[in-house]
């Protein structure tokens, strides 16, 4: 399961450029997980977070 430590996030958008189909940027920037989907983009978009909020 995709989990973002809304601590840490910076609201960057790097996770929502290289994952669209489970990232989401909100309007306040902050991530949102549109849909628990199992696709390979969410470990780069895990490995390019700058603040490793995702997990
Ligand atoms: S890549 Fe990381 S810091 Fe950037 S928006 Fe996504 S969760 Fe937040």
């Amino acid at each position: 399961m995709v989990k973002i430590d809304k601590t840490k996030c910076i609201g960057c958008g790097a996770c929502q450029s290289i994952c669209p189909e489970v990232f989401e940027m909100t309007d306040d920037n902050k991530v949102k997980i549109k849909s628990q989907k199992d696709v390979p983009c969410v470990k780069e978009a895990i490995e390019s977070c700058p603040v490793d909020a995702i997990s």
